[in-house]
């Protein structure tokens, strides 16, 4: 049980199976909780209804139990929680930062290969290599943004990102991983690399950016740990809090497990998923072993800043 009001939280999307990257996150995220004395949660993000299973998510649960890790109380399932996205997403509406997107991403692909022929330079990409929203639609009148929808069209919430800006003062997060560059403390956020996010879909008002900083919030999280993977995205959801008027985590970014081929493991992984590992008979300190986190508490990897309380 938690000795103080530090809350940390993992938060897998049961849409595959746990790697061995999950495990080590799961494991760092766990006993750096535990020699906090930090209240520890486990969150289901399974907003995408479509590849989320009851399934993945009991072998979830099935496969932390095996590593050791055990959460308090009952886990937050986000596709049980949509009323709370919609609302945040009404509020962004409110303040006329939200649009309704129609490119499709085949409109979108065919918007950069014309720019990048004609112009000889690259279009911008985000942080994760894609190209930003054109946003050709970012300014449509109300009349033809109703008509469109009225028209059965397909759309996505997006945020327009300029504006956003516009609204807050510089943000920054306290980091005590590192980013994939190695920088840490003060991080200055730059949420305008990431242009116009998707932050709600045409039958979900919901998006990862947007639940996971609403989640945040509600379960009282002091303390994010995950992977380096989702370093720069940390600037959209400082972006998020400011503009929703939400508290700010301090941010662990930790290193990556990768696969032999040096790139990241992705859930079809076969052979380092932890079921598959488990019943070709590894034990839990096998696992650890292969993260190189054998015979050593995973919270040594970071030096948890106390004192500094989350900012509310
Ligand atoms: N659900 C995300 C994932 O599985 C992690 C979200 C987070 O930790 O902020 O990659």
């Amino acid at each position: 049980m938690s000795r103080n009001d530090a809350v940390f939280r993992f938060a897998p999307s049961p849409n595959g199976e746990l790697h061995l990257g999950h495990a080590f996150s799961a494991l760092v995220n766990f006993e750096m909780a535990h020699s906090a004395g930090a209240t520890f949660l486990l969150r289901h993000e399974d907003i995408d209804t479509t590849r989320c299973t009851p399934a993945f998510e009991r072998q979830v649960e099935d496969d932390l139990n095996f590593l050791g890790v055990d959460w308090d109380g009952p886990p937050r399932r986000q596709s049980e929680h949509m009323a709370d996205y919609g609302a945040a997403l009404e509020a962004l509406a409110a303040e006329e930062i939200v649009y309704p997107a129609f490119m499709t991403r085949g409109e979108v692909k065919a918007y950069v290969e014309r720019y990048e022929a004609e112009e000889g330079r690259p279009w911008p990409r985000d942080p994760d290599g894609a190209p930003l929203y054109p946003g050709l639609d970012r300014h449509a009148s109300t009349a033809e943004r109703e008509h469109r929808m009225s028209e059965g069209e397909r759309f996505a919430w997006r945020l327009d990102v300029e504006r956003a800006i516009e609204m807050v003062p510089a943000l920054s997060w306290d980091e005590y991983g590192a980013s994939p560059l190695g920088e840490s403390g003060k991080i200055v956020a730059r949420p305008l690399e990431w242009g116009d996010v998707v932050l709600g879909r045409m039958d979900i008002p919901a998006s990862y950016h947007l639940s996971v900083v609403v989640d945040d919030a509600i379960q009282g999280v002091t303390d994010v740990v995950r992977g380096r993977d989702l370093f720069y995205a940390t600037s959209i959801h400082r972006l998020l809090q400011a503009l929703l008027g939400l508290p700010v985590p301090r941010y662990h970014h930790h290193a990556l497990i990768l696969g032999e081929d040096g790139r990241k493991l992705s859930k079809s992984a076969g052979d380092t998923a932890i079921r598959a590992l488990r019943e070709a008979g590894m034990t839990a300190e096998d696992l650890r072993r292969m993260v190189g986190l054998a015979g050593r508490s995973a919270a040594k990897t970071a030096t948890i800043p106390r004192g500094s309380s989350a900012r509310r």
